[in-house]
């Protein structure tokens, strides 16, 4: 810091000698508000330290992208809701089905019992007869424990209930192409210009612009509040 002459941007003392500028901010304080400003500058660094270790800490862990591995999750849990609704609304169909096709063999059935105690008492019926019965019975026996032949499960392939989903990297030259500019004092940047902060002490409204110019495609800017 430099001495000079003009006020102190906190309290506008006027001390001659006795203000100090800084070099960084270029703002004027005086002997008090030059501790002040340093002690600040101190702490910011204190919060960037303390920052810098949690990053670390967190490389140890191999603490992997949340935000991703939160979208698979999501996408395994809707997909996996999406099968097995889909199952239950089939066997839902195959059981109204059934109750439908026991129903009617119902009738057939008691037809056959009717045949069947006729025969008992009058004595009247043939080989062919029993053979028929034995058929009819056997076919019964199926029926309830297999259904019916008139259903079978379809796939249909043209139709797909769950999106794949694979990962894509970006197009890494069109990242490096673009760069941020910005006509606020609150924003600052990195080196490359690739990411832009509002670092201004209050919440003013601050712009950033890119340089590049995009006619058609996909663009990602990521945005951490
Ligand atoms: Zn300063
Ligand atoms: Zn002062």
């Amino acid at each position: 810091m430099s001495s000079s002459t003009t006020s102190c941007v906190v309290c506008e003392n006027k001390t001659i000698n006795s203000t100090f500028k800084c070099e960084g901010c270029l703002l004027t304080f005086c002997l008090k508000h030059t501790n002040e400003h340093q002690q600040y500058l101190s702490h910011q660094l204190n919060e960037i330290i303390h920052e810098h270790e949690n990053i670390f800490y967190t490389f140890n862990e191999h603490k992997q992208s949340s935000l991703l591995f939160d979208q698979i999750n999501e996408w395994e849990n809707d997909s996996i809701k999406k099968i097995q609704q889909t199952a239950h609304n089939v066997r839902i169909q195959i059981e109204q089905f059934s109750e439908l096709q026991k129903e009617q063999s119902k009738e057939k059935f008691n037809q056959i019992s009717k045949q069947l105690e006729n025969a008992r008492q009058n004595h009247e019926y043939l080989e062919q007869d029993l053979f028929r019965w034995k058929i009819l019975l056997k076919q019964f026996k199926y029926d309830l424990t297999i259904l019916s032949p008139s259903i079978i499960l379809h796939q249909d392939h043209n139709k797909t209930l769950i999106n794949n989903i694979s990962i894509m990297k970006m197009d890494q030259q069109s990242t490096l192409n673009e760069t941020f500019i910005s006509f606020s004092d609150e924003i600052k940047f990195d080196d490359n210009h690739h990411i832009a902060m509002h670092c201004g002490p209050y919440r003013n409204p601050a712009y950033i612009t890119g340089t590049q110019e995009y006619l058609s495609g996909q663009h990602q800017i990521r945005l951490f509040i």
